[in-house]
């Protein structure tokens, strides 16, 4: 499961249908950045972009990652 979530405010866009939507316009945020010389960090600008600054990057959250993070939980007393 791919989401996507703010560099800098850590804001997450977890909704299937708002990633898919997001990802295809991609392309235009990266060219708006390319036209000003700029390198994309992200897919697209933050939400919250002018009070933060941020770009929203993919992160795949699946069921690998879930479960290795409870196997290597420390046990609680
Ligand atoms: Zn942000």
């Amino acid at each position: 499961m791919k989401k996507l979530v703010c560099d800098r405010c850590g804001k997450e866009l977890t909704e299937k249908e708002d990633v898919e939507i997001a990802l295809e316009g991609q392309w235009a945020w990266e060219a708006a950045l390319r036209a000003h010389g700029t390198e994309p960090r992200g897919v697209l600008p933050c939400e919250n972009f002018v009070r933060c600054g941020g770009e929203l990057k993919v992160v795949t959250d699946n069921m690998f990652v879930r479960c290795y993070r409870w196997l290597t939980k420390p046990p609680s007393q």
